[in-house]
């Protein structure tokens, strides 16, 4: 076995949470080392976005630009045939006050690219990626996590150590029980999915051809969702009940499916299936609502599908992983910083990840009674979400945009991305003029400990100058923590 190498975090996996926790801790100085057990670009579930994540933590990445380049479909809001209401219902992002236009929409992706994307975005920041790598356990003294042991990607046993190890590995995660807590999956959401991807399927009327179409049935619902002008992904959430003619023979149990669904055989009625390549299988999937009873402990924390999912109605997935990334890199690089404690900085990261679990959570309970008209639904989205100065029709879009927490940095996120622009050029200079040539004395300067205390020292010049909160959110608990004004760590409420 090699010798350990040390880094201040170590990420395991680089889905949307890995490469969002690793590029965000990365930018502010920390040495991490990101293992991926596949190599990219791989099969992923999951191709329906939301606005929070597109233009709010894909702005603090700098990936935005990209992802607009790349031509995934634009998705305005989503069609629904759902409740007590026989014709389809349609929503837009852009009645909410918090997304008006431009950033009042999000993508359809191919989680292949889009997670390439994010992770040779990680690489670009620093994050030292290695894919091919399998992790198979923490190390562990008993107070705290303080490494991995892995496989890289000759097959040789490796370890590593770090202050914080994040577990990023999704739902298959070997290491969430090593937060010494355990998955307990709903009672109520006990369902499974079967799903294909089919060329030629018909397309909602403009402007709203980039939708998520979503239809129930006598058996279930369908997901129904554009990848490109011609490619869709195609899915059936049935009660597990049905799990065992499913597996039997998915190919047929699908068909069966898509025939008993009026709107979806209407859709798919000169479409054909794709049998080749990554999107050639019918998979299935079940048992993928659970949470974790805990998210952290010292030097441990979960983030993204390791932690939590639910019900994919709403297409939270990817929100959820990488707002939860957001909230923990904000902790480590606070108390990398040595601004935050360690037990406060991470209560705040599962406070905040479990509110807006929960608020998913709830809303999904009353959205899937079938009796209820999308009025009710709309009711029910403002008193779950507490949206006083919101219509209902604003609080449910809000909600199923991911920016009903009123976070700021996930609506809006250039004002963040400028104060980091100008806090990391004035820190250079503050580097230059500190170190006076020596290049030892730079390095030293850059290293991720003096660096974070330059950027907390910064943080309290640049209020001064900006000499404004705006786009602060309040606290979750009295005297609690708020955002820095970079987006990048916490801070003590004034
Ligand atoms: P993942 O995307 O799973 O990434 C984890 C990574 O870790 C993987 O790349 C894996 O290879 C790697 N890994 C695993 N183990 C190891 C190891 N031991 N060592 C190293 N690397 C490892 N979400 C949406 O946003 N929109 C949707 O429309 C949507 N639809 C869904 C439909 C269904 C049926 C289901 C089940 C889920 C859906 N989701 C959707 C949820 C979405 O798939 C996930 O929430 C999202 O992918 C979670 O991201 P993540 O980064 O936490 O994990």
């Amino acid at each position: 076995m090699e010798s350990r190498e040390q880094f201040d975090v170590i990420v395991v996996g680089g889905g949307p949470g890995g490469s969002t926790l690793s590029s965000l801790v990365s930018m502010r100085g920390a040495r991490v080392l990101l293992l991926e057990r596949e190599v990219f670009p791989r099969y992923q579930i999951g191709e329906s976005l939301l606005p929070s994540t597109v233009h709010g933590v894909c702005r603090l990445l700098g990936v935005a630009d990209e992802l607009a380049k790349a031509g995934f479909p634009v998705k305005r809001g989503g069609t629904f045939r759902w409740g007590s209401r026989p014709e389809p219902w349609t929503f837009s992002f852009a009645v909410s006050p918090r997304m008006a236009s431009p950033s009042s929409f999000a993508y359809q992706v191919e989680r292949a690219k889009f997670d390439k994307i994010m992770l040779d975005n990680a690489a670009r920041l620093g994050v030292d990626v290695r894919q091919g790598c399998t992790v198979h356990d923490v190390l562990d003294d008993g107070e705290r996590v303080h490494g991995v042991r892995w496989t890289d990607a000759d097959g040789n046993e490796r370890l590593a150590e770090a202050r914080f190890v994040v577990d990023a590995s999704g739902n298959t995660s070997r290491l969430h029980t090593r937060a010494g807590g355990r998955r307990e999956y709903s009672e109520y959401f006990r369902s499974l999915a079967l799903f294909g991807y089919f060329e030629g399927g018909k397309r909602l009327p403009e402007p709203n051809s980039g939708n998520i179409l979503s239809v129930a049935f006598d058996s279930g619902w369908f997901w129904y969702i554009p990848l490109s002008q011609t490619l869709t992904s195609v899915g059936a959430v049935v009660h597990r009940s049905m799990a065992e003619k499913v597996q039997g023979d998915p190919e047929r149990a699908l068909a069966a499916l898509i025939a008993e669904c009026p709107l979806i055989s209407e859709y798919l009625a000169d479409a054909t299936r794709v049998t080749e390549g990554r999107y050639g299988q019918i998979r299935v999937r079940k048992d993928y609502s659970y949470h974790s009873t805990r998210f952290w402990r010292p030097g441990l924390i979960l983030v993204g599908d390791a932690a939590c999912f639910v019900d994919p109605v709403f297409s939270s997935g990817v929100h959820l992983a990488t707002y939860s990334a957001l909230l923990a890199a904000r902790s480590i690089n606070s108390i990398l910083a040595g601004t935050v404690e360690e037990g406060p900085a991470l209560q705040e990261f599962e406070a905040r990840y479990r509110r807006e679990y929960g608020v998913f959570y709830q809303f999904l309970m009353s959205f899937y009674q079938m009796n209820r008209n999308e009025d009710s639904y709309f009711w029910e989205a403002k008193r779950v979400t507490r949206s006083e100065h919101r219509t209902e029709l604003q609080a449910f879009v809000e909600l199923i945009a991911g920016v009903s927490s009123g976070e700021s940095a996930l609506t809006d996120a250039d004002t963040f991305v400028q104060n980091f622009t100008m806090r990391a050029d004035e820190l250079e200079v503050a580097v230059d003029k500190l170190s006076d040539g020596d290049s030892g004395s730079a390095a030293m300067l850059r290293s991720s400990v003096v660096r974070g205390a330059m950027y907390e020292g910064s943080q309290v010049q640049m209020r001064a100058l900006l000499g404004t909160d705006a786009a602060r959110e309040a606290a979750m608990f009295p005297g609690g923590l708020v955002s820095s004004l970079d987006g990048l760590s916490w801070e003590y409420q004034a």
